[in-house]
Formats: structure tokens, C-alpha cells, sequence
């Protein structure tokens, strides 16, 4: 066979993404690999491939439990014989699994990194010709990542006690400098084949809100998505408790995960999740790693996260089969706080010395400042992460809400002045609120007895509203003319620029226009993006579909995406397949699958089609 039939034959898919054919032939010619591609990619193909082309077993180690069981599943449904070894096995099951791969049962062993060095795994590998070594989720092995696993380490101790060196490949989503040379050369990969695809995940639409009621806009988001499975992230277990408690009381199937939950119940809520049987998970930033449910059409983020690199992650959890999907972001100030509060009680990590904790709380105030900023520019979002991870293109992508946004610009030259002016009139250093306070007139107590109803421009701008100076002001720090420090409680200070303000150089600003309100309201009536990208298709016939899908998962136990994938739906709905070959052609629909599964959904798509 070639990689082409096995594409289709086991996997149902006619063509290879980009990327995924140079590491496949990479593999196959016996050289080191190294594959960096964003979540969603398909980096599983690349190894998988290869090790049903190779003549021995690849053997492919892998960080969590359940990764291990959802890759294995998908596998066993597509026709491969694959098993995994790791401490869900009880010790009978995992002698016998261990047989079985002696005896050749197996083209493909998921392995847990602790098992490679036990006397038992040791024996088991020198009775058996290993083709190729698979690390995923390669970063692990780095102390630079955020997933660090001391047990990756041993991976290249295993290697060196095989008799025969086998192909070595590695395939990871998060790569900064650090990580990547790390991997590089602790698995010590001779000349790999290298490819790094763009960070950017196209299906995605990036969306910041400011609500002044967060839970108002949810119930608003999840009223619109009323048939999509998406999660819902919260900074505390209490946000969790709160927003979950509210939807189930408001009719919406959800469930919810965060450390202080047990372990049995933690396990259960997950499952009722993966499996569709709640369409709605409300958790922490514990949930997430090792899902690989490719149905999460949003992820919404309740309050902001403390980074970057942590919200591209939970983010990018929507959309892994490529459909339309969105990730919106609720940001309040608070969230700053409360962020602000978690990096000053962060633990230092082992033997470190006060200094090098301190260290890291710097590096992370400056992450939450890359992080707020992200929520208030009025560029492209999606240029604004990319360029994060060190991606330069186009500042327009047109898919996401700065983008889609009408934006003008506004001369704010006057009331930068009087905020400038308000600073650098002060005795001493003053925080945001408090600038704004005096120039809006406020009589609190506590404007008064800093006696700032004496600053010559207090009362400066008593015409603006306060919302608007927030914006300005963001505006300022965001564009250097004013510092504002990391402390607990931040101050302003006064940038060379500002002096140029003072001076008379304009200030313009692009401000959100103003859409007239029944212009608003109609455009709010229309679906979010995910049901838009299904538009053209018959959605009575997909929900028809997705039922049968889940009898089926039911029945199997297994999750339904991995019967067949939604997207794997739509285009059944958008061909009409109405035999077996051109069920085959259906993207998704391999020859074993179609042999299980493909009757029963033609019956539904033909009796579908006579009404
Ligand atoms: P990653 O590990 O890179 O996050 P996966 O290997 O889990 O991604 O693949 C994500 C999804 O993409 C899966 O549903 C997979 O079946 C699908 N996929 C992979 N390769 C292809 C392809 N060539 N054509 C269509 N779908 C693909
Ligand atoms: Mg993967």
C-alpha cells in the first residue's frame, strides 16, 4: 500500500494538510523528524501513517492516560490493531497487552513515558523490531514548557538501551526557542526533518467583549449556540460554581471541573462531556489537557486568563476538526486583580532561591500585561497572537471582532492633555482611578482628601464619561506615552511622548463606530459564525445525523466525534451520498468505517432526501 491508500483506506481522507506528507515521507526514509503545528493540524497522521507502512511497531509515547485511550479508540474504529500500556491497565491487562505486542498483534503501542525503563517493558522491547520511536507532545520534556514531565527525560535512556537505534520522531504545538532546542537535543534527533506550519488556526474567530454584566452576555452567547457543545473557563472554583449553577438553572446541559472536585467526580463530569451527554463544561484551567473532543464548536472565557500562551491553549481547544468555531473573551478589570493577586501567591518552584522567584513573578506580570493588552487594542486579534508567538503578516483577517468592527478615528488631543496634565501636576505618583476621578469631578472622600479637588485639572473633563476615559487612558499606556508599574498598586508615570501631547501633538484614537440601534439589532439576530459556516447545509438532516451518531457512540463507548467527526457529518450533508462509493468519497468515511457505520447513515441521508 502507499500513504495515499492508507490515507484513504484507514482514515477516509483523500489528501494530505500541509505539512503532513513531508514529515510521513520523512519517516518513511528512515530520517529523524520533528513536526511543530498548531493544535488541530493533524501531527497523529504524520506518525500513524508511517507506522502502518514500516515493518515493526512503532511505539509512541505520550503524556496523559486519557490522550493514550482517545488515540487508541480512533484507531481501533478506523481498522488499526493498536493498544497502550500505561497505569489504567491492571497488572493482568498489561501482561497481556504486553504479549500481544510480542507476538505481533500490534502495528502501533501507546506507551507512558514511567513504563520504558521497567524490566518487564525492557525485556518486551528486545523480543520485537521497534521501526519507529514517536514522541508527542514532545515539550514535555522541557523544563521551559508549562507541562514538563521529569519522566520524558527518560525517553533517550530507553533508546540507548535498544539494540538497534530506530527512526526518532517528535511532534509538539508549543515550541518557543527554549523548548524547541531542548527537544532537539535531549531526544538527541540527528538532522530531523523540521517543519513548523503557521501558529495560525484559520477556523477560528477571535472575539473580545467588555460587558458591564458578564453573565448577561453569556446567557446571551449560549442562547445563540443553543445546539454547540463549548467550555466555559473561569479564574476560581467559585466563578466555576456560580456561572455552572446558573446555566443548568437557566435549561442548559453543564457540568463542571476544577481541583477541588474529587477525582471520581471530576472523571464522570469529563466523560459526560467527551461522550455529548453535556453540551456545556464550565471548569478552571484544570480541564483541557488530553481532551482531544474535536466537536467544541466556542470556547468562552468568562474572565481573562493570566496569558498569552495559557489563552491560546484553552482557546484553541474549539474547532480541532477544522470547522468554523469561536473563542470570545469577557474581560472585566477585575480579572486583572484577581490575576494579579494568583502571580503574587505563586509558589516559587523548588529550589529556587528567593531571587529566582521573584524573577518569575516579574516575567509573569509582564505576561499579563501582553495578556490585558491583547483585550483592549483595536487591531486584528489574530494578528495580535500571532505576533505574540512571533508570527508577522497581515494586521487584517477579517474574522474577528476588531476586524469586523467599524472603527473611526477620534481626535482625543484635548482630553489627553488634561489627563497628562493631571499627572504631571501631581505631587506625587497617582493610579489610574484616581486621575480619572479628579478630572471627572468626583467629590468621593477619597479624591478630597488627597486633595486632588486642588489639581489644576480636576474637573478637566467633567463632560467626558468615565468609560471613555478608561479608553483614552488605556489608549495612553498602550501606546507608551504613559508607564504604568507592576506593583500591587500600579502608578502612572509620564513617557517622553506625553511631553510631545503637552506640547500639542495630536492624539487620535480609533473608536468603535457607532452602529445605529435597529441596524444593531438585526445584525445581532444573526447566527454566530459556527451555525454561519453551516449555512448551506440541511441542519434538520445533520441533527438527524448527529442523533445516529450518538446511538451509535452510545452502544460502542466510545465518544461520538470518534465515530465520525462533525465535520465528517456536514459533508455527508452537503454530498447526499447515496451508495457505498460515493459514501467512500465522503472526507472522513474510510473503507472500515464505511463497512460498520455507512449503511445505516445512507438510510438516514435517502429517507431524508424523499421528503
Ligand atoms: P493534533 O494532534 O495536531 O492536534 P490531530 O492529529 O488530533 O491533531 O488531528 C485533528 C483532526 O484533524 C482529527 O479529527 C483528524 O482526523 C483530522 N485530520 C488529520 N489529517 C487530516 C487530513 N489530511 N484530512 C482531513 N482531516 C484530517
Ligand atoms: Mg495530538
Amino acid at each position: 500500500m502507499t500513504k495515499q491508500e492508507v490515507l484513504k483506506r484507514y482514515f477516509g481522507y483523500d489528501g494530505f494538510r500541509p505539512g503532513q506528507e513531508l514529515l510521513v515521507d520523512g519517516i518513511l526514509q528512515g530520517r529523524d523528524t520533528f513536526g511543530i503545528m498548531p493544535t488541530g493540524a493533524g501531527k497523529s497522521l504524520c506518525y500513524q501513517i508511517p507506522g502502518l507502512l514500516l515493518p515493526g511497531i512503532t511505539l509512541v509515547i505520550s503524556p496523559l492516560i486519557s490522550l493514550m485511550k482517545d488515540q487508541v479508540a480512533a484507531l481501533n474504529q478506523a481498522g488499526v490493531h493498536a493498544a497502550y500500556l500505561n497505569s489504567s491497565l491492571s497488572a493482568g491487562q498489561f501482561q497481556t497487552a504486553l504479549r500481544n505486542m510480542v507476538r505481533g498483534q500490534y502495528k502501533i503501542v501507546y506507551v507512558a513515558p514511567e513504563r520504558l525503563l521497567t524490566e518487564q517493558f525492557l525485556w518486551a522491547s528486545h523480543q520485537i523490531e521497534i521501526s519507529q520511536l514517536c514522541v508527542d507532545e514532545a515539550h514535555c520534556i522541557s523544563q521551559w514548557g508549562q507541562d514538563f514531565r521529569p519522566s520524558y527525560l527518560k525517553i533517550p535512556e530507553f533508546v540507548g538501551q535498544l539494540d538497534v537505534r530506530p527512526v526518532i520522531s517528535a511532534f509538539t504545538a508549543t515550541a518557543t526557542k527554549e523548548v524547541r532546542e531542548d527537544i532537539l537535543a535531549l531526544l538527541d534527533l540527528q538532522d530531523p526533518v523540521t517543519l513548523t506550519t503557521g501558529f495560525d488556526r484559520k477556523n477560528l474567530k477571535f472575539i473580545v467583549q467588555r460587558p458591564a454584566d458578564k453573565m448577561k452576555a453569556l446567557l446571551a452567547y449560549v442562547g445563540e449556540h443553543r445546539d454547540e457543545c463549548g467550555i466555559v473557563y473561569c479564574l476560581t472554583r467559585k466563578g466555576v460554581e456560580e456561572v455552572c449553577e446558573r446555566l443548568v438553572k437557566e435549561g442548559y446541559d453543564a457540568t463542571r471541573y476544577h481541583a477541588g472536585l474529587g477525582d471520581a467526580e471530576r472523571m464522570q463530569n469529563q466523560e459526560a462531556f467527551i461522550y455529548d451527554q453535556k453540551q456545556i463544561m464550565v471548569a478552571t484551567n484544570a480541564f483541557g489537557m488530553g481532551i482531544d473532543k474535536s466537536n467544541v464548536r466556542y470556547v468562552c472565557h468568562y474572565n481573562m486568563p493570566k496569558t498569552m500562551e495559557n489563552y491560546y491553549q484553552e482557546a484553541g481547544r474549539a474547532g480541532r476538526d477544522g470547522l468554523p468555531s469561536e473563542c470570545i473573551l469577557f474581560y472585566g478589570g477585575q480579572d486583572v486583580v484577581t490575576n494579579q493577586f494568583l502571580i503574587d501567591r505563586m509558589e516559587p518552584p523548588e529550589d529556587a532561591d528567593e531571587e529566582t522567584g521573584e524573577q518569575i513573578k516579574e516575567r509573569e506580570r509582564e505576561k499579563l500585561k501582553r495578556m490585558t493588552f491583547y483585550c483592549m487594542t483595536n487591531e486584528c486579534l489574530r494578528a495580535y497572537i500571532l505576533r505574540y508567538f512571533g508570527e508577522y503578516g497581515d494586521n487584517f483577517c477579517g474574522n474577528c471582532s476588531n476586524c469586523l468592527t467599524q472603527f473611526e478615528d477620534r481626535d482625543v488631543s484635548e482630553t489627553a492633555r488634561n489627563l497628562i496634565g493631571c499627572i504631571a501636576s501631581g505631587s506625587r505618583s497617582y493610579g489610574m482611578t484616581t486621575i480619572i476621578d479628579t478630572v471627572h469631578k468626583s467629590k468621593s472622600a477619597k479624591i478630597l482628601r488627597m486633595g486632588m479637588d486642588r489639581n489644576p485639572f480636576y474637573g478637566s473633563c467633567e463632560a467626558v464619561p468615565v468609560y471613555q476615559l478608561r479608553q483614552i487612558m488605556n489608549h495612553l499606556v498602550l501606546h507608551g506615552y504613559l508607564r504604568l508599574t507592576d506593583d500591587e498598586y500600579p502608578v502612572l508615570y509620564l513617557e517622553e511622548a506625553a511631553r510631545r501631547v503637552a506640547e500639542g501633538e495630536p492624539v487620535v484614537m480609533k473608536v468603535a463606530k457607532e452602529i445605529p440601534k435597529e441596524k444593531k439589532e438585526k445584525k445581532d439576530t444573526k447566527k454566530g459564525s459556527a451555525a454561519a459556516g453551516m449555512a448551506d447545509i440541511d441542519r434538520g438532516l445533520f441533527e438527524k445525523l448527529r442523533e445516529l451518531r450518538l446511538e451509535i457512540a452510545r452502544r460502542e463507548k466510545v465518544p461520538p466525534y470518534l465515530i465520525f467527526s462533525d465535520k465528517t457529518l456536514v459533508n455527508m450533508c452537503v454530498m447526499m451520498p447515496k451508495n457505498k462509493e460515493e459514501m467512500l468519497q465522503v472526507s472522513g468515511v474510510g473503507e472500515v468505517k464505511y463497512s460498520k457505520y455507512g449503511p445505516q447513515f445512507l438510510e438516514v441521508i435517502g429517507c431524508d432526501s424523499y421528503v
